[in-house]
């Protein structure tokens, strides 16, 4: 039995890359399809937001004396790539989807109606929400947030390349970090963990909605987490 019936699935631009470290991975695309068909064939609803640290970070341009804003709309246009080559790896195996863009560009993929995005899931497509949250100063993790409460979501399942969970220290550097099974948002603030940034973590705090963070380098941690095994760290409102 599934655990959750509707998820939103975050996939940072990181984790498309693989371990060119940039771009976008044919066979990274090819895996998380397969992952995703899985969760579709349990009759899940998915619903993926992608970010674009693959391609363009807004911070990264204003660092060097960008404006801030013309920065951030180049990193929300990158996420659309990334959508639209989720969507064609997801076509090719056969798992219907389609990408919906919070900053209008019809040739290319449906604008954000969250009605619309709704019927998608019930019935059974997968819809990708790229573009972020159509604002500057914001990132994807928002985005996730916004949307899984917008669409009612049960939980947001955050797969990261680099890291399995939420640790009390960065364990790529400290090697006694500790990792947490659960925490709380409020904690996560707090201790000023990397877990998402604060604008997303009040947001799922304030809406309580679950987060779990795992490795999607494991392969079936996607449909595990779905299902209700207990891999990498739930993150909670209480
Ligand atoms: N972005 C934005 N508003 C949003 C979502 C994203 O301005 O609502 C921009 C921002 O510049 C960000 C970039 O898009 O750096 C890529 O998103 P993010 O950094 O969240 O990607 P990820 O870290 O998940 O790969």
């Amino acid at each position: 039995m599934n655990k959750y019936n509707r998820v939103v699935l975050k996939l940072s631009g990181e984790a498309l890359a693989g371990e060119q470290g940039y771009g976008i991975d044919p066979k990274v695309i090819q895996s998380i399809a397969a992952q995703v068909k899985e969760l579709v064939d349990l009759d899940v609803e998915v619903a993926i937001v992608v970010g674009a640290g693959n391609i363009w970070r807004g911070m990264a341009g204003s660092a060097q004396g960008m404006d801030r804003a013309t920065a951030d709309y180049m990193g929300m246009l990158a996420t659309v790539m990334n959508g639209l080559a989720l969507q064609d790896g997801f076509e090719n195996i056969g798992v219907e989807t389609r990408v919906q863009t919070s900053i209008e560009m019809r040739q290319v993929a449906e604008p954000y109606i969250r009605r619309k995005a709704i019927r998608h899931l019930e019935k059974k497509r997968v819809v990708i929400f790229a573009a972020g949250t159509g604002n500057p100063y914001f990132s994807t993790d928002t985005t996730s947030a916004l949307r899984a409460a917008e669409i009612e979501a049960e939980v947001i399942l955050m797969a990261k390349n680099n890291v399995d969970g939420v640790y009390n220290a960065d364990p790529r550097v400290d090697p006694n970090a500790k990792k947490y099974e659960t925490i709380t948002y409020m904690d996560v603030l707090k201790d000023g963990l990397q877990v998402m940034d604060s604008t997303a973590s009040s947001l799922c705090m304030d809406n309580n909605i679950p987060l779990i963070v795992f490795s999607i380098m494991e392969d079936g941690n996607i449909k595990r987490a779905v299902l209700g095994e207990e891999i990498g760290t739930v993150v909670k409102g209480k």
